[in-house]
């Protein structure tokens, strides 16, 4: 069955594929469990020479990667732009830490020699997100098939033409059937889940986290499962409030706040609340809202219908139980919701616990640094937090939070090289950094006596 990818910004149709039938779905991961052991008989050495050259095609084809990821789910033409200067600018340094981390490791004493190896899984299902529809699809798609699995992989179904294009750009320095790409919704991920996979790594919402943990628990399939958040950040007593609220602003509006690590809660001491609430107004009239491909625009529309309605939800349920609007910016209509400062944002609302995944920066006030910390450990998610103060102490109220990844006076975006993992029910393995790509391989030890 045909599906038509839509602009949200316009509503026009950006193209069409072909949905997977389950059928279809079973039958393209055979054509990968075949291609497999051939892919998987190459040495890592092999595998990374082949991809390389990807590098190349990747910063060829960045406008057209761009202007695809803009068409099907509306961010600015030039935060997609650095999306796509993302995948391919650190290509070489990847491909070396994935080969670092999949290589073999020797531990011995006088009497034995062991050997760690990083076998192939087998066949990875690779689903991702609409959000970021060329870092999400690129972070499991190389260290999958570097460590010799072959891949079906399903993009989003809001963004599946770029996708595509993504893929064909893989596939140009990969043999036949070692990537194939399935279409189609939900019930495509579900149908490549249950089939005959390996390894499911999924990046996306906990809600669908949860059913595929359930599914893979029934024959113990790997899964590296990166989900949702409730990002809070602290403003503390001794924060620099101009760095606070425009990091605020952008953590909150950037990709109309269609971030997992989108920053959805902010949490400031009584003290310093109209101060830093002042200065959150000022930064967040910058942010214009528009069709993507207009000059100037930073925030664009809600990827559809639905998620604009469960923001206008969060914000109504907000305003009806005592919170305030500080500043909005002029209602577009269509996908679009106005970027918004929320103010008096207490926990019986709930913008307070649910993902809210929109332009809202939701403002709390606590009355001490303990209630800050205490608030942002609520709730059931752990993906990111961020703390503007003096960087001693704010070390010490990073160590009590419960963020898989915590950002001292800036984002949580961390060094090459690390991880990106949520804590609780944010993430169930993660991937990046050494110990990310390991999951994506199956670790073996094989020991025999020195000297034989
Ligand atoms: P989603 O869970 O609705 O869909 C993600 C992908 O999974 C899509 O390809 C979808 O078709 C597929 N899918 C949906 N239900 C499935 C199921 N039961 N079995 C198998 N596949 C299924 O999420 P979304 O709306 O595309 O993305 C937004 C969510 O992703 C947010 O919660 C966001 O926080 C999260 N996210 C997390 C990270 C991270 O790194 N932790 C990064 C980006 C987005």
């Amino acid at each position: 069955m045909k599906r038509a990818s839509i602009d949200p910004s316009t509503g026009a149709v950006v193209g069409h594929v072909t949905e997977a039938s389950p059928d279809d779905v079973r039958a393209a991961v055979a054509r990968a469990r075949a291609a497999q052991p051939a892919w998987a008989a190459r040495s890592l050495g092999e595998r990374a020479a082949l991809l390389r050259p990807l590098a190349a095609d990747l910063e060829v084809h960045a406008e057209a990667l761009a202007q695809s990821t803009t068409a099907e789910m509306g961010k600015p033409l030039a935060d997609a732009r650095a999306e796509a200067d993302t995948i391919f600018s650190r290509f070489d340094a990847e491909v070396d830490e994935v080969v670092d981390a999949l290589s073999p490791e020797v531990r011995r004493t006088a009497r034995v020699h062991s050997t760690i190896v990083r076998d192939p899984l087998g066949v990875a299902a690779c689903i991702t997100p609409w959000n970021f529809p060329l870092l999400m699809p690129h972070e499991q798609l190389l260290p999958a098939l570097l460590a010799g699995n072959t891949v079906v992989f399903k993009p989003s179904e809001e963004t599946p033409l770029t996708g595509d294009l993504l893929a064909s750009l893989w596939r140009r320095h990969l043999p036949p059937d070692v990537l194939l790409v399935v279409h189609g919704d939900e019930r495509a991920g579900v149908a490549l889940v249950a089939a005959d996979v390996d390894l499911i790594a999924f990046t996306g919402s906990r809600e669908a986290g949860r059913a595929i943990l359930g599914e893979a628990s029934r024959t113990f399939k790997r899964v590296v499962l990166e989900l949702g958040g409730k990002d809070p950040l602290l403003v503390l007593d001794d924060a620099d409030l101009g760095a606070a609220a425009q990091f605020a602003a952008r953590n909150a509006f950037r990709n109309a706040g269609q971030v997992c690590v989108a920053t959805e809660r902010i949490l400031v001491t009584e003290g310093r609340r109209d101060a830093f609430v002042d200065r959150l107004v000022a930064a967040a009239g910058s942010w214009s809202q528009g069709d993507g491909r207009t000059d100037g625009v930073r925030v664009g529309p809600m990827v559809h219908a639905r998620q604009r309605t469960h923001v206008a939800s969060l914000v109504s349920d907000a305003l009806a139980k005592g919170a305030r609007v500080a500043w909005q910016g002029p209602d577009l209509g269509g996908n679009f919701f106005p970027p918004t400062v929320l103010v008096d944002v207490t926990n019986d609302m709930r913008i307070a616990t649910e993902e809210t995944f929109g332009p809202v920066a939701a403002v709390s006030t606590v009355p001490d640094e303990d209630a800050a910390i205490r608030e942002a450990n609520a709730g059931r998610y752990g993906l990111g937090a961020v703390i503007f103060g003096e960087p001693t102490r704010a070390r010490a109220i990073a160590s009590r939070l419960a963020a898989g990844m915590v950002g001292i006076n800036q984002s949580v975006a961390g060094a090459p090289g690390t991880p990106w993992v949520g804590a609780r029910e944010s993430g169930y393995g993660f991937h990046s950094g050494a110990d990310g790509h390991r999951q994506f391989a199956q670790t073996r030890v094989i020991s025999e006596p020195v000297g034989s």
